[in-house]
C-alpha cells in the first residue's frame, strides 16, 4: 500500500470516530443533566414534606422514575433522598406527616360475631319496624368457617391493604367475642365521622349452585338512607368495577337495599360486600384461598382508594 493510501485511511478512520466520540461525550452530558434536575426535585420535595406529602409522593415518584433510564446514579440519587429523609431529622414532621396522608378514614365493619343476639332494635331512627340486632351469618359448606371468622379475616386484610395507600382505618371489632347490633356499628361510623363504611359480608343460599360476589348499596328512595344513596352508590360503583377486572370472580351486581339496619342508621356514605357465597363448594373453598381472598381484596382497596381520590 502507498504512503499515501495509508495516509488516506488513516483521515478516513479518524474523521468517523469523532462523530462517534462526540455523540457519546454530549449523552453522557445530557444524563448528567437530567440527574442533577432530579437530585433538585428530590431536594425540593424534602423541604417541603412537612407541608405538602400529596405533592411529595408525586414529584419522588416521577423522579423515581426518571432514575430508572440513568441507572448508573441511582445509587447516588438514593443517597440524597435518605440524607434528607425528614423523618429521620425531625420526627414531630412525620406526625405531621402521618395527619395529612390519614385525611381518609374508613370504618369497616366485619359482619356478624361469634353469638349472634336475636333481640330487636329499630331498623332506623324513629322507626316503629324493629330487626334482630345481629343474626348469626352463613357458613361454609366445603370449609365449615362461620361466616364471622371469614368477614375478620377478609377485613383485616382489607385494612392493610387501605393502610398501605395511606387510608386510615378503623374496625368495628377485631375479635369474634364481641356484642355489638347493625345498629351500634353503623354508630361507630358516624361517630368516627368515616369517609366510608365499608360492611364485609359473604352469602348464603339455599342452592349450593348460586354464586358470585355483589355489592349491597343503600337505595335512593328510602327515608333513611336517602341522604347516602349518591356518595354511597359512587363508592359500590367503584368498586364493583374494580371487582369485575378480576377474571377469578364471578360478578353479579349491585342491589338497592332500603331494609338493612346498618345502612340506615349511617349518616355516612356505606356499602356491603357480599365477597361470595358460602354454600357454594368452590366459592366457599376460594375464600379460604389466601391468594383467591388477598386478589379480591385488592380490588376492594382500589375501589375504595379510587372513591377517596374523588373526594380529595
Ligand atoms: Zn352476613
Amino acid at each position: 500500500m502507498s504512503k499515501k493510501a495509508k495516509i488516506g485511511i488513516t483521515c478516513i478512520i479518524l474523521l468517523a470516530i469523532i462523530p462517534v466520540y462526540f455523540f457519546f461525550f454530549q449523552t453522557e452530558k445530557e444524563e448528567n443533566e437530567s440527574i442533577r434536575k432530579n437530585v433538585k426535585v428530590v431536594q425540593k420535595t424534602t423541604k417541603t414534606a412537612s407541608t405538602d406529602i400529596e405533592a411529595e409522593k408525586t414529584e419522588t415518584a416521577s423522579a423515581d422514575q426518571d432514575n430508572k433510564s440513568t441507572v448508573n446514579n441511582e445509587e447516588s440519587v438514593k443517597v440524597e433522598i435518605s440524607k434528607e429523609d425528614p423523618k429521620r431529622v425531625n420526627p414531630q414532621v412525620d406526625d405531621e406527616k402521618e395527619n395529612v396522608q390519614s385525611d381518609f378514614l374508613v370504618v369497616i365493619d366485619p359482619g356478624h360475631q361469634q353469638r349472634a343476639n336475636l333481640e330487636q332494635e329499630p331498623v332506623g331512627p324513629g322507626a316503629a319496624v324493629t330487626k334482630i340486632k345481629v343474626t348469626g351469618g352463613t357458613s361454609g359448606v366445603a370449609t365449615g368457617k362461620p361466616e364471622y371468622k371469614l368477614t375478620l379475616e377478609a377485613s383485616l386484610i382489607l385494612g392493610e391493604l387501605l393502610e398501605k395507600r395511606g387510608v386510615k382505618v378503623i374496625y368495628t371489632r377485631t375479635t369474634h367475642d364481641v356484642n355489638m347490633s347493625n345498629k351500634e356499628r353503623a354508630e361507630i361510623a358516624n361517630q368516627n365521622q368515616a369517609d366510608l363504611f365499608v360492611r364485609i359480608h359473604a352469602d348464603g343460599s339455599t342452592n349450593r349452585n348460586v354464586n358470585g360476589l355483589s355489592i349491597l348499596t343503600p337505595s335512593e328512595d328510602d327515608k333513611f338512607t336517602k341522604a347516602i344513596f349518591q356518595d354511597s352508590l359512587q363508592a359500590s360503583q367503584l368498586i364493583l368495577n374494580e371487582t369485575q377486572k378480576n377474571s377469578a370472580v364471578k360478578v353479579n351486581g349491585i342491589s338497592y337495599r332500603g331494609d338493612l339496619s346498618g345502612f340506615n342508621w349511617s349518616q355516612v356514605p356505606s356499602t356491603l360486600i357480599e365477597m361470595g357465597f358460602m354454600s357454594n363448594p368452590t366459592e366457599d373453598k376460594n375464600l379460604s384461598d389466601t391468594g383467591y381472598l388477598t386478589n379480591l381484596l385488592t380490588n376492594i382497596a382500589e375501589g375504595i382508594t379510587l372513591y377517596s381520590s374523588s373526594k380529595q
